[in-house]
């Protein structure tokens, strides 16, 4: 397995020079490379600062969105290939906010991740419930439909690059925190569903990273599980003493 990964999202957050000095201030943290990979999503705006900011650092960069189109008349749309010239090596695809507040939908998601791939960069792909939809029995449906539309047409080879994140959406910025047991169990469910699409090698070699509330408080727990295999921080990421905690965690 390769090493767990540990992935802030900076989501709408940080003027240029507030995201340089971050990643600065996590270089000077975790100036050599560790047994956990660490990635940094900043906003479109100081994605190329940062990658200047991060050169020869193990650090990655990530972006939070991506256009389904190489290039064109495609007003305030950006595309892979430039992330991939801004220096980014991962893309978050379909997280909840994108789905809920941006109309993205599975086949929309799909092609996105797919314009990842051909760019040479990596996706991390979101799946997740709402709490109506856990309540009402229906987590495992929902997260198998988003796995197997974001992840159509797909060769098994392709599955090597991608990430999937599990966050359930009653968890992201709410405070509300899955159990490792919940976390473990839907991890567990997804990891199942990649072995049916893609084989057994593919499945066991997927990183798959729970999101939603992540903290200092509950990493160390969390991390406990073998099926996690690394998290996806929002708010707990925009203060580098409490994400280099995060990164930091030590199990049990
Ligand atoms: C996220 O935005 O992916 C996320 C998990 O946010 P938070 O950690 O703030 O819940």
């Amino acid at each position: 397995m390769t090493k767990p990964l540990i992935a802030g999202n900076w989501k709408m957050h940080m003027t240029v020079g507030e995201a340089v000095a971050c990643a600065r201030h996590l270089r000077e943290l975790f100036p050599e490379p560790i047994d956990r990979e660490i990635v940094i999503a900043p906003p479109f705006t100081a994605l190329w600062p940062v990658s200047q900011a991060l050169t020869d650092s193990p650090i990655g960069l990530g972006a939070q969105n991506v256009s389904d189109e190489p290039k064109g008349a495609f007003t305030g749309e950006v595309s892979a290939g430039m992330l991939a010239d801004a220096g980014c090596r991962y893309v978050i695809v379909g997280h909840s906010e994108r789905r809920r507040l941006f109309g993205e939908e599975d086949a929309w998601i799909n092609r996105k991740l797919i314009a990842v791939l051909k760019a040479g960069l990596a996706p991390i792909l979101c799946v997740g419930e709402t709490l109506a939809q856990r309540e009402a029995g229906d987590a495992f449906p929902v997260i198998e439909g988003q796995i197997n539309a974001g992840l159509k047409n797909l060769e098994a080879g392709d599955i090597a690059r991608c990430v999937v994140a599990y966050e359930p959406v009653w968890a992201i910025g709410t405070g509300r925190t899955a159990t490792p047991a919940q976390a473990e169990e839907a991890h567990a469910f997804i990891r199942s569903r990649i072995r049916g699409l893609f084989g057994e090698t593919q499945s066991a070699d997927l990183r798959i990273l729970y999101g939603g509330s992540v903290t200092p408080d509950n990493i160390d727990r969390l991390m406990e599980s073998i099926e996690i295999n690394g998290v996806l921080v929002g708010g707990a990421s925009l203060n580098i003493e409490s994400f280099s905690r995060i990164i930091r965690y030590s199990k049990g």
